[in-house]
């Protein structure tokens, strides 16, 4: 029998890979903010037109990369996160797989722009599904602009199947707001056909949730503080008369890492159980902190999944943190209307 196996050429090992990374317009968005945000950042620009589908573009701030740098940096498996196996459980950035602008250079036209502050000269990359079509030097501010237009140009099938740009919209916001939320000290500024979104000066957590959410926030925010040996815990939640109806604002954040947890939001409403009605949810913005060693973020490749060594001893602390947080306030139960 003939020896059939070859090994995928990159382009299309990175259109696969690109299909787990890059679901839709707001996971290039949270893939190129999170760089940013790595890349030390002040500054966070997202640009966007009809949600993502012909332009999504991110500017920063931060150290930029060389010119040998902007060019692995579209490898894949290139990064300048990990090096080795066990860097994997001291991990402080948001990236370390070294995928993400591969899969959405083989996705999409990319054009970046990126100028270490000791360079006089930026460099300017242009590429479009994995092809290299121009790389020159070029005048440009410190930091890095990446922008991402048509993306799934070459997959018909994937752009077919984005939702509305409502729907489409919808998505950013939520990946836009939880970076915003976890990181107050950075500016932010997101502009949708040439319209301001949100303007986000720095500024410390409270007043950031304010900013985001409105001024009814202001006076229904409980701080939360707790902490053990291994795991502490700080942010707001809301107090119980401000519980409502849908879901959708419960933030829970691990190293400043936005994750969902089905477990861990049980200890919230654990700790509110008797203050608020059934099928109502709180707001709470909460931030756990623990030892990397302790977690593993490798567990898919969006890591909003994470695992804990002991997930037990993390419910124990959150549910203390919330009841103190409310607890302190003095609060008489909610009334059930329904009851
Ligand atoms: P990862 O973030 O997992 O390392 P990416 O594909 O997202 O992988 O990025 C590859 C590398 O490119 C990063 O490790 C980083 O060195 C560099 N890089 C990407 N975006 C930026 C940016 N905005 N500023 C500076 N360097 C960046
Ligand atoms: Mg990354």
């Amino acid at each position: 029998m003939p020896d059939i196996i070859q090994l995928l050429p990159d382009s299309i090992a990175n259109q696969i890979a690109a299909g787990e990374v890059v679901q839709r317009p707001a996971s290039a968005v949270k893939e190129l903010m999170e760089n940013s945000i790595d890349a030390g950042a002040k500054n966070i620009k997202l640009i966007i037109k009809e949600a993502g589908k012909t332009l999504l573009q991110v500017i920063d701030d931060g150290i930029g990369m060389s010119e040998t740098d902007a060019r692995m940096s579209l490898e894949r498996h290139a990064t300048s996160k990990i090096r080795k196996a066990e860097d994997l459980f001291e991990l402080y950035t948001m990236g370390f797989r070294g995928e993400a602008l591969a899969s959405i250079a083989a996705v999409a036209q990319v054009e970046l722009k990126t100028r270490p502050a000791d360079q006089e000269l930026g460099t300017c990359i242009v590429v479009e599904g994995s092809d290299i079509k121009k790389q020159e030097p070029v005048a440009c501010e410190k930091g890095t602009s990446i922008s991402v237009k048509n993306l799934f140009y070459n997959i018909p099938a994937r752009r077919n199947f984005l939702k509305s740009n409502p729907v489409e919209l919808k998505h950013i916001i939520d990946e836009f707001q939880r970076l915003a939320l976890a990181h107050p000290e950075i500016t932010f500024s997101f502009i949708q056909n040439d319209e301001q979104v949100y303007d986000l000066p720095a500024t410390k957590l409270s007043q950031r949730v304010v900013n985001l959410f409105g001024k009814s926030y202001k006076e229904q925010l409980a701080t939360c503080q707790e902490e053990t040996e291994t795991v502490k815990v700080t942010g707001y939640v809301g107090k119980p008369d401000f519980a409502r109806k849908t879901r959708g604002e419960q933030f829970l954040f691990v190293n400043r890492r936005f994750i969902r947890s089905n477990y861990l939001n049980h200890a919230v409403m654990n700790a509110f159980e008797g203050l608020i009605a059934e099928n109502s949810f709180p707001f709470y913005v909460l931030f756990i902190e623990i030892d990397p060693k302790h977690i593993d973020v490798n567990v898919h490749p969006t890591k909003t999944e994470i695992k804990f060594d002991d997930e037990r001893a993390v419910y124990a602390v959150v549910r203390a943190a919330v009841r103190q947080a409310i607890g302190s306030h003095n609060l008489t139960p909610a009334i059930d209307f329904n009851a």
